[in-house]
Formats: structure tokens, C-alpha cells, sequence
């Protein structure tokens, strides 16, 4: 890969040589930062936030077994075993019930996968996943580095950023999310698709008192509730050890932090059926909103629910992207969310945006080998809009079963 000097303009702070610069610092973009330092290829990642924990990210995120094998080709052995070692301890796989409790059928697809008679996905805390990933990229990574636009020429490409920085690298990677400033200048006109669905979702911490409430069926792992025209999701993430404890025992410089016991449950649904065509805009309003939701459910259910603090909830439109467009560019791509958005209802947006890192890090280590840049960048735009259509197409099926259902 021929290494170029970013150089300094418009009042920056020059970070050195950069082959290329990431836009983004959630699980896609830290991911592949992970690889390339892994490879050797320089590069800096720049992030919009002032810090990692600036906004919550606290939920659960549920990793298959094709994002453990690429988050495999990412990360080194010790923070892959990390990862691992916080995740929940709660048995696996969904138990499917109605709202009284009563065992039911749900055609979902992106159903838990197995190797051998296992189930294969882990569940892990949002946050602790982006610290892990962030571990020992200290170096790289530049915070309230706001992106606004890039100019691509023969030479380089030139990133500009809200605080007045701009630098010149070989390559720019837009990792920045849903919202993507890369995108909407790489594909203008391609915009996320409003679903008319929504996700709800919260959590409670798993104290003494609120898992005696909840009860043992729930309290044993996941369960999938299926409910009058949307679905409740409900996973106990349940920690071996203290988050910190276990980080110092594994990777001593790795700093994250403590996260106490808690249930994570989501309920997707169109929003007229969940009651949230105008966003709720306050915790009280959405605590309305999920008791009438859960009004009627067994008391070991609702209390998982209304043991909760609303000030912990969030509501989330369902949006979703489609990867379907080709870009022209010799020096700018996309990953993760970025180019590809779905429904997080099962949980495979982050999955396929390990899947792009684990990718595009392979192809840019081919094309330090001689592999030409270009032809690289194009090979992993091919396969990563194969496996992202898959993808999107598998969770729209879900929202459409859902809003016939509603
Ligand atoms: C409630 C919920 C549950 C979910 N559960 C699962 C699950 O179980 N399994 C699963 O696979 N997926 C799940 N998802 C989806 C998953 O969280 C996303 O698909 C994943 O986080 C996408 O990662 P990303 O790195 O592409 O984007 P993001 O996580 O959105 O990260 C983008 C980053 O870019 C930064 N940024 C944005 N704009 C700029 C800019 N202009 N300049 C610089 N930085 C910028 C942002 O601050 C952010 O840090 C869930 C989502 C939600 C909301």
C-alpha cells in the first residue's frame, strides 16, 4: 500500500502519515481501527463526540456467529477474549411467549445460530464493547472531530471537520452512522426509509428484589414476548465478574467501566400500534406509553417493565437503508450503518458492520501487497452490498410480518 503524508491545512493539528482516515467511533469504525493497526496501515479515527461515553449506548447488542468470526479477524486475541469473558452469563436463546406467558410460535428470521447443538451469539453491553475496541487505540483516535465535508482529487482526499480541522489523507472511510456526512455526500439522494416502525427500549437493573418480582422463567436468560400486534424483547445480562475486574485481570491497560446487572427489553411495533407516531418527549409520557402497552401482560412480565427508571428509555423510528447503489470513488467507502440501516428488532446492524471492517481491512491489507487500491475498494463494496441486502432484506420481512400483525 503506497503511504502518503497527511498534511497539515486550515489550521490543524497534522496528525503525521495517514493512509487513511475513519469517520466514526462506534463498534464498525473502532472495529476496523482494531484491524488496520493490527495490518500496520496508519490511519486516525475521527469521532463527533468529546469522549466514548459521552452519549448512552447502553444497551444490549446480541452477536451472532458471523460477527464473532469477523470481530476474530479484527481485534487481538486478548481483547477478543475480553469481549467474551463480559458477556451476559444468561442462557441463550429466545423463549417465545404470549403476554400471559404461555409458550407461542414466531417465524423470526435471524433466529440464534449454533455451532454444533450450542447456540453460538453472546450478549454484550454496548458501551463495554466500544471500550474494549477502543483499548490501545489512544494514539489514533481524535475526538470532537465533527466531520462536515471531504473533496476527493487525483492526489488525496481532504477532510474537513465542524471545528475548523482539515487534513489530507489516501483514504477516507465513512463509519459515522445512519446520519452519515460520508453518504450524503458519496450518494446524495440516498436516504434512510421511515418503515412507519418503532423500537422502545429500556432496561432495569437486576436487583435482589426486582428479580424476585420478575420471576425465574424470565430471570433464566431471553425471552420473546409476542404481543397484540408487536413484539417485546426482554434479555438478563448477567456478568461474571465486575467489568473492571475482569478487564484488569485480561488486558490491564484496557479501562472500562462498571456496569450493574440489568434487563434489557425492546418493543418494536408500528407506531401507531406502540402509541408513538409523535415522538413521547418526556420520561413521564413515555412511562404512560409503556404501562398501557403492558397493561394487560402477566405481573411477572410488566414487572420487568415498571421496575424501570424512563429516564433510561429511549424511542427509536426503524429506519432502513439499502445498500443497492454503487458509488464512484477511487479514495472514499462506507461501512456499517452508514450504507446499510434495519431494524435493530433482531439484531444484525452491528453484526454486519463487523462483517464490513473484518472485510475492507482484508482488502486494504491485499492492496499493501500490490492488490491495486482501487480494485480492492471495489471488491469489498461488491461483497459487502451481497451480505448487507441479505440482511436488510431478512429484518424488512420481520417489520412487514409485524405491521400485518398490527
Ligand atoms: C436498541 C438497539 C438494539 C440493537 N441491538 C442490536 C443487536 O443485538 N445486534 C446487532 O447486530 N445490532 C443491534 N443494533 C444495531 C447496532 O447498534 C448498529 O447497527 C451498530 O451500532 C452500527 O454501528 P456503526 O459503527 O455502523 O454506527 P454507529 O454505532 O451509529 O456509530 C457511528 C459513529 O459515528 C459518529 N459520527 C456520526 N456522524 C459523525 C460525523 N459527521 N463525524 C464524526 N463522527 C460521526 C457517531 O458519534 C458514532 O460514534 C441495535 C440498535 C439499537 C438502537
Amino acid at each position: 500500500m503506497v503511504i502518503e503524508t497527511a498534511s497539515q491545512i486550515s489550521g490543524s493539528t497534522g496528525y503525521g502519515d495517514a493512509e487513511g482516515y475513519l469517520v466514526g467511533g462506534g463498534i464498525g469504525g473502532l472495529c476496523l481501527a482494531q484491524a488496520l493497526k493490527r495490518t500496520g496501515v496508519p490511519f486516525v479515527l475521527f469521532e463527533q463526540d468529546a469522549t466514548l461515553g459521552a452519549r448512552d449506548r447502553g444497551h444490549r447488542l446480541r452477536i451472532d456467529a458471523a460477527g464473532q468470526d469477523a470481530l476474530a479477524r479484527c481485534v487481538p486475541v486478548d481483547l477478543l477474549y475480553l469481549v467474551h469473558r463480559t458477556a451476559s452469563l444468561a442462557e441463550p436463546g429466545p423463549w417465545f411467549v404470549d403476554s400471559r406467558l404461555r409458550p407461542v410460535q414466531w417465524p423470526i428470521s435471524g433466529g440464534w445460530t449454533t455451532r454444533g447443538n450450542a447456540v453460538a451469539d453472546i450478549c454484550v453491553h454496548g458501551q463495554t464493547m466500544r471500550e474494549i475496541l477502543a483499548s490501545g487505540l489512544e494514539e489514533h483516535i481524535r475526538f470532537d472531530h465533527a466531520l462536515i465535508e471531504y473533496e476527493e482529487s487525483a492526489e488525496g482526499v481532504t477532510a474537513r471537520f465542524a471545528n475548523g480541522h482539515g487534513e489530507r489523507g489516501t483514504l477516507l472511510v465513512g463509519a459515522d452512522g445512519i446520519g452519515s456526512a460520508v453518504r450524503r455526500q458519496l450518494l446524495p439522494g440516498v436516504v434512510p426509509e421511515d418503515t412507519g416502525l418503532a423500537c422502545i427500549n429500556g432496561r432495569t437493573t437486576a436487583t435482589i428484589a426486582n428479580c424476585r418480582a420478575i420471576g425465574p422463567e424470565i430471570c433464566a436468560g431471553s425471552a420473546a414476548v409476542v404481543a397484540d400486534g408487536f413484539l417485546g424483547v426482554i434479555d438478563l445480562m448477567f456478568f461474571r465478574d465486575p467489568m473492571p475486574r475482569l478487564a484488569a485481570q485480561i488486558v490491564p491497560d484496557c479501562r472500562i467501566t462498571d456496569v450493574p446487572e440489568y434487563f434489557h427489553w425492546a418493543l418494536t411495533g408500528t407506531r401507531a400500534c406502540l402509541g408513538v407516531e409523535t415522538l413521547p418527549g418526556t420520561p413521564r409520557e413515555l412511562d404512560g406509553i409503556v404501562r398501557q402497552l403492558v397493561r394487560d401482560w402477566d405481573p411477572a412480565l410488566q414487572a420487568v417493565f415498571l421496575r424501570g427508571d424512563p429516564a433510561e428509555w429511549a424511542v427509536h423510528p426503524v429506519c432502513s437503508l439499502w445498500p443497492d447503489r454503487a458509488w464512484q470513488s477511487q479514495r472514499v467507502t462506507l461501512l456499517g450503518d452508514a450504507i446499510h440501516a434495519m431494524s435493530p428488532a433482531n439484531g444484525s446492524g452491528m453484526v454486519t458492520a463487523l462483517c464490513d471492517a473484518a472485510d475492507l481491512s482484508g482488502c486494504l491489507a491485499r492492496a499493501g501487497r500490490g492488490e491495486g487500491r482501487v480494485a480492492m475498494l471495489e471488491a469489498y463494496a461488491v461483497t459487502m452490498r451481497e451480505r448487507a441486502i441479505d440482511a436488510v432484506r431478512a429484518v424488512s420481512a420481520d417489520g412487514s410480518r409485524l405491521a400485518a400483525a398490527a
